[in-house]
């Protein structure tokens, strides 16, 4: 909505309601006028029988007297009969009511009296009823008419004149891949329906604010050249309610009448929260939206061709029900961008901007560790106002330079910087994870290696298992302990210091070598036994309780047998890792280099001698 068209329709309140006001004075200022009365009928009644009025006005209930000597004075009527014949029954004759003697006029009812009269009644209704519809707006920030309220708000493009293309957007490819795949299908759904294909519902980006997910669902509605509804999860989310769940259904209608089209919710944490996590019972607004969303995803028939495409910062926050199969079955994560994906974005952003000839974009993307494309585009902006501000008809490299240090300490700036020596270490501990995980045939394969911080972690390695397993043997088990401890090994080996970026992996490990101990049965000490009751405590989600129901020898001996599960495979990693020291000197330099490193760059420097490719992502080594 237009703030201007808001402003207006504000200031036509406050006319109305100081015109009201004004109304209301006038009208108890001549009440007050008629109250300050001077005479009673009687004594108008006797001052006529005395003959000294010659002239009497009525003006509905007031009385104007006027007398001889022009003097006036007021008065009024104290019943509804007429003046007349409240004068007769003060005993006035014919004779005195006489027109010879004194002209009685009577003033038709004024037109403005009556409405004034009106207004009188009505002037409070209004005011309230107009005051209630002002609070109402302005608690909606200023919206469409009241009478609209339960529509949704999506805003329609067509994709005519797209504004944003996937030629304006860098480092995503993955993402972009799989968005562009949803394109393919909204414009050929024949093609794929021929094949049998059945197209995802909903897809779901995530990522951390500014990776790009707004810019890349505007990209599709741009490529898709499929009608494109886009709104915003907060949209729904109404101080009434109801309101939410009936704009869903608004919303939903108008897609299934425009299919093949694509919907998107930005933002949908807003209402995909977690049902029942919030104070306030279980039917709060929210949750009826969003149990709305889910029945109209359900509702969607194999031949709908609505895509749904949502949006968010928060994947952890959401509600398990939305990413249930048959809905957000496709989830894409946007990763902060690599060198190579930094650079491409400062491609795109230095588009069309005179940049001196100084300018390396390349080193520009190695300065900016942690970037996203927002921050990126907001430092190209601020380079080019550095460079006007000097006067310059071109962009230098120094601009870009003192441009970063203004991002980073800007106030939006959430991420950390790391620091080369942190940097290195990170490199090393992932470099670390790595090397073990393909120097034992068992372990899970890597699938990337990235030192780009994520979350606590300060880089990650994704490990991939070579198919899905329900048997898990004891020789794996040992195996993903020992990649698991690579890291920690790794910084002992290179730098003879530890740090507590291996909190989480230590961890993982202990919790594993107790599962083995106690529940699995695979410690030759303690034999084939389970150990301790665990319980789930209901009340408490998914926690876990645990009993002890052995002794006190026993639960010495579970511990020793644990730390010898735990230290054996540590030295198992720094074993492995001194004997590939070269090719983890080459792994964590090829990260300081590039961030990311793939399978297959992985590949080239430590061939596995029958490597087989993934299959589901299952865990990530922090
Ligand atoms: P998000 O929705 O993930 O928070 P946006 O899509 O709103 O982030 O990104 C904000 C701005 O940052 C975009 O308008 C664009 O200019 C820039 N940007 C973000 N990611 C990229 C990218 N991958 N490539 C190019 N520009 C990007
Ligand atoms: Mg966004
Ligand atoms: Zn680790």
């Amino acid at each position: 909505m237009d703030p201007s068209a808001n402003n207006t329709r504000s200031s036509i309140i406050y006319i109305l309601l100081f015109i009201g006001i004004i109304i209301l004075v006038v009208y108890n200022f001549r009440q007050q006028a008629i109250d300050s009365e001077d005479l009673t009928i009687g004594e108008v009644a006797a001052q006529i029988q005395s003959g000294r009025i010659s002239r009497v006005v009525v003006d509905e209930d007031n009385l104007r007297v006027i007398y001889e000597d022009g003097t006036e004075a007021v008065s009024q009527k104290e019943s509804t009969s007429t003046f007349v014949e409240q004068l007769k029954d003060l005993g006035a004759t014919t004779d005195d009511l006489n027109p010879e003697n004194v002209r009685i006029e009577i003033k038709p009812p004024s037109a403005w009296f009556g409405i004034v009269n009106i207004l009188g009644y009505v002037l409070p209704f209004i005011m309230v009823a107009g005051l209630f519809w002002f609070v109402f707006r302005q608690a909606r920030g200023g919206g469409n008419a009241a009478m609209s309220f339960g529509q949704s708000q999506a805003r329609k493009f067509t994709g005519d004149n797209p504004t944003v293309t996937f030629e304006d957007i860098a480092g995503i490819e993955e993402a972009e891949e799989e968005l562009y795949e949803v394109v393919e299908f909204l414009k050929e759904p024949e093609k794929f329906i021929a094949l049998g294909a059945r197209i995802p519902k909903g897809v779901l980006l995530m990522g951390v604010p500014g990776t790009g997910k707004t810019l890349l669902a505007k990209a599709v509605s741009g490529e898709a050249g499929v009608p494109f509804y886009s709104i915003s999860g907060s949209e729904f989310v109404e101080m009434f309610v109801g309101v939410g769940a009936s704009r869903v259904r608004d919303l939903f209608n108008k897609a299934k009448k425009d299919s093949p089209c694509i919907v998107f919710v930005d933002e949908i944490d807003a209402v995909g929260r977690h049902r029942g996590a919030g104070l306030g019972g279980s039917h709060d607004e929210r949750e009826q939206t969003l149990n709305q969303i889910l029945v109209e995803m359900d509702g969607f028939d194999t031949d709908t061709n609505v895509i749904i495409v949502a949006a968010t910062n928060r994947p952890d926050v959401l509600d398990p029900a939305l990413l249930r199969p048959g809905r957000f079955d496709r989830r894409v994560t946007l990763d902060r961008p690599d060198i190579r994906g930094r650079e491409g974005i400062l491609e795109i952003h230095v588009r069309g901007k005179p940049l001196s000839p100084d300018v390396d974009l390349k080193t520009l993307a190695q300065a900016t560790p942690g970037f996203v494309g927002a921050d990126i585009e907001n430092m190209v902006n601020e380079a080019a106002i550095l460079a006007a501000r000097q006067e310059k008809d071109s962009i230098e490299h120094e601009d870009f330079v003192e441009s970063i240090e203004r991002v980073i300490a800007g106030p939006e700036r959430k991420s950390r910087l790391i620091s080369e020596g942190e940097k290195q270490i990170i490199a090393y501990h992932e470099a670390g994870h790595a090397i073990t995980a393909r120097a034992l045939p068992e372990a899970d394969h890597v699938h990337k290696i990235s030192i780009i911080s994520r979350g606590q972690a300060g880089g990650y390695t994704i490990i991939l298992p070579e198919k899905d397993r329900t048997l898990i043997s004891r020789n794996k088990m040992l195996a993903d302990m020992v990649s698991m401890l690579g890291g920690r090994a790794a910084e002992d080996i290179v730098f003879s210091d530890i740090t507590s970026g291996a909190a989480n992996d230590l961890e993982r490990v202990t919790s594993q070598a107790r599962k083995m101990v106690t529940r699995l049965g695979m410690s030759s000490d303690l034999g084939p036994m389970v150990y301790g009751k665990q319980e789930e405590l209901v009340f408490l989600g998914k926690e876990m309780s645990d009993q002890r129901d052995y002794s006190e020898t026993v639960a010495e001996k579970i511990d020793a047998e644990i730390r010898q599960l735990v230290s054996s495979s540590y030295e198992k990693a720094l074993e492995i890792l001194h004997k590939y020291r070269e090719e983890l000197d080459q792994v964590a330099t090829k990260l300081l280099d590039q961030e990311t490193i793939t399978q297959d760059e992985l590949d080239e420097i430590f061939p596995v001698p029958n490597s087989k490719n993934a299959g589901l992502p299952v865990k990530n080594a922090a």
